[in-house]
């Protein structure tokens, strides 16, 4: 048999990096992510773990070399241990990296076995070390078992990577100490701008806050310089004199980087969208729920490479106006 083409799109990128949510549900409600009174999907439209797992194969087949499992919460979903179990015996066998991106609440159980599985490196979202300002951004008060969960994911040996969402009027004062705090504890930190994904309650620009104004309040106290690390996303890199750690800066309504880009999302429902800042989709649950699953999924896949486009064009929006997408980041997984 031959072997299946790689992932090339029409513009020569080669896709080797997908970001697959595992489920829309998540036990926080960040006020920028989703709604208080989230509606979740239907069981029946979420893709099973053995889907998951047939369409990682799929995509591994294809090139696919790094996987991330992002959400909703990855790690509120039944029995995904077993995915990440599973997937982690490809690595090394197809794929050279397994990871994910979670909230840290379950990591105090999960963090070993995580380890165990083959997973290295984990991304775990913080944007505030006060447990009132975390309790009312994530309108849950969670913050004691996401840090009970980074000392967990120290302590199995996993190398962790904070983001954090810069939000004007809320965590901005507190971000050179949150800084200060993750590269003493050898986590590394990147900086998000907040993006205008989905319905939520509050008006995202009034918390827009722009990343050269938070570098430059950096620039004051610390000498950033500028890091060779890439990783072919959006965020650009500099090492912290001072703290010896490592910040990524991350301005996705910025879309210099698309040249570069290497990455598709699919959603829980099996939507690989070819953009996060665009409509593009391909249904891949009615591929692998057609007759011939293997067949389907390859030309589904095929067919994404044609219409993943040159680059997005998020902008931010105007006060009041409708979000840029309708779709929230708990879909597409970030
Ligand atoms: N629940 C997991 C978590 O929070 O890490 C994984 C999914 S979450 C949607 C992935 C990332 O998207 C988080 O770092 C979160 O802060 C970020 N995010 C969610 N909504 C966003 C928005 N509107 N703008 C920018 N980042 C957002
Ligand atoms: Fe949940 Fe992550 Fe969205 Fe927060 S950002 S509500 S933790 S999915």
């Amino acid at each position: 048999m031959t072997k299946p083409a790689p992932l090339i799109d029409q513009f020569a990128r080669r896709i080797t990096y997908l970001r697959l949510s595992v489920t829309d549900r998540c036990d926080l409600r960040c006020a920028y992510c989703m709604p208080e009174r989230q509606t979740f999907l239907p069981k029946a439209e979420v893709l099973s773990l053995e889907e998951l797992y047939k369409l990682s194969l799929g995509f591994i087949d294809r090139g696919i070399t790094k996987l991330r499992l992002t959400g909703g919460e990855p790690l509120v979903r039944r029995d995904v241990i077993d995915l990440i179990q599973a997937l982690g015996r490809k690595v090394g066998d197809g794929l050279d990296e397994l990871t994910l991106t979670t909230n840290g609440t379950r990591l105090a159980e999960f963090a070993d076995p995580i380890a165990a599985a083959g997973v290295k490196r984990i991304n775990v979202s913080l944007d505030t070390l006060d447990r009132a300002t975390f309790a009312k951004l994530a309108r849950r008060d969670s913050l004691p078992q996401v840090l009970e969960g980074l000392e967990a994911a120290k302590a199995a040996g996993l190398k962790v990577k904070l983001n954090t969402v810069a939000l004007k009027g809320v965590n901005e004062d507190t971000i050179p100490d949150l800084i200060a705090w993750a590269h003493g504890q050898g986590f590394e930190l990147t900086l998000i701008e907040v993006m205008p994904l989905g319905e939520v309650e509050e008006d995202r620009f009034d918390h827009y806050l722009p990343l050269s104004a938070v570098r430059e309040k950096l620039e004051a106290r610390w000498t950033l310089n500028a890091s060779g690390h890439r990783t072919g996303g959006p965020a650009r890199y500099f090492d912290v004199a001072e703290t010896g750690g490592r910040l990524g800066l991350i301005t996705p309504l910025t879309n210099n980087f698309c040249d570069g880009c290497n990455r598709i999302r699919v959603t829980t429902t099996g939507q690989l969208y070819a953009c996060l800042g665009g409509n593009e989709r391909v249904d891949l649950r009615e591929a692998l729920r057609s007759a011939d699953p293997e067949a389907a999924l390859e030309e589904a896949l095929d067919l994404a490479m044609k219409i993943k486009p040159a680059r997005h064009n998020f902008a931010i929006d105007r006060r009041g106006s409708a979000p840029a997408l309708a779709r929230h980041m708990s879909m597409t997984g970030g």
